[in-house]
């Protein structure tokens, strides 16, 4: 599987790694750097193999919609359609630890694996100036989930990155320990009262006495407390048959490794049986048979390891009885 081993460089943080690194990311590689909280995986989040790199390097079984991180907020306001709540709050508030989550421009250009299928897209500007210069020397938007392993703790130092992701990535910036320590604030302005997704960095106090209103509560499980307000996994219209060995009349089908053979409307995630290609293509093969208009989509089997895990949950989750609308 991907994550094959690679040397992983460490190095301060300065003016000479700094451009290396740029470049590693805008050739699709993987790059740790400090934020203020803590320590980033970035990748470039326009570039859906980067992306499914970064999923693959830690370890993740299920794909997360990930934090895209810009160098200005006017760069950020360009991918993503900010309601009067969500321009309040860059004004006040980035850069620094808060994410925005808010729906997506047309123009967005962020990778569909890294919004997890969604038209909504969190946003931040980190106010670390390492984390700055890097994105503004990759001058792409980078997506960067903590630079930990699946199931351990965020890293607040390059050691600790180098502890879980030695042989993944490429480089490690190194710039100290991160100031914060504790992940950004996630708010939601979609549209209807901003919501508190995830408590972080930024105290809700202070986000309230900006606004002048209450913070909505997150439901429970991430459930939307208004219809379609927040779907918190993208599921397409028509119904998914997994496991398929064949292709009904009526179906569609999204194949792997070319196991469901040649029919008609048929997509194959990798047909060279490589599951990070196979990740990165999910959302938009997904998105293209729906649009087709199919009633089912047959899917083939897809194998349960490296980002397949992940591949499984999401299709399994697209797969289940869902609530009338
Ligand atoms: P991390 O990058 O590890 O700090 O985690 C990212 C967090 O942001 C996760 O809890 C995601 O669920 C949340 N997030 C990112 N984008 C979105 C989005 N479009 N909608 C809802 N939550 C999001
Ligand atoms: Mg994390």
């Amino acid at each position: 599987m991907s994550a094959s081993p690679r040397p992983t460089r460490l190095a301060p943080a300065d003016s000479e790694t700094l451009r290396a690194a740029a470049e590693v990311l805008r050739g699709g590689g993987l790059v740790a750097m400090p934020t203020e909280t803590v320590y980033g995986l970035a990748g470039d989040a326009t570039n859906d193999r980067a992306v499914a790199a970064i999923y693959a390097a830690k370890g993740r079984p299920d794909f997360n919609p990930l934090i895209a991180h810009f160098a200005e907020a006017q760069s950020a306001a360009r991918e993503a359609e900010f309601d009067s709540f969500a321009e309040k709050l860059a004004a006040a508030f980035w850069p620094g630890p808060l994410t925005i989550v808010a729906p997506v421009a047309k123009a967005c250009r962020v990778s569909l694996l890294a919004r997890a299928g969604l038209d909504t897209l969190g946003l931040r500007v980190p106010a670390h100036p390492i984390a700055r210069a890097l994105i503004a020397a990759a001058k792409v938007p980078l997506a960067a989930p903590s630079a930990n392993r699946s199931g351990r703790l965020s890293p607040t130092t390059a050691a600790h990155v180098l502890a879980d992701l030695d042989g993944r990535i490429d480089w490690i910036l190194d710039g100290g320990s991160t100031p914060l320590g504790v992940e950004s604030t996630i708010v939601a302005c979609l549209g209807g009262p901003p919501r508190l997704l995830r408590p972080g960095a930024l105290a809700r106090e202070r986000i309230e006495a900006e606004l002048g209103v209450a913070l909505a509560r997150q439901s429970e499980a991430g459930a939307p407390l208004a219809p379609g307000m927040l779907a918190s996994h993208y599921a397409p219209r028509a119904r998914l048959r997994l496991e398929a060995h064949d292709v009904g009349r009526n179906e569609a089908a999204l194949d792997f490794a070319g196991a469901l053979g040649v029919s008609t409307s048929r997509l194959d995630l990798s047909p060279d049986g490589d599951l990070d290609e196979a990740a990165a293509n999910l959302f938009a093969y997904l998105r293209a048979l729906d649009a087709g208009g199919a009633a089912r989509i047959a899917v083939a089997p897809i194998p349960e390891r490296g980002l397949g895990v992940a591949i499984n949950d999401r299709l399994r989750r697209a797969a289940a009885p869902r609530p009338e609308a």
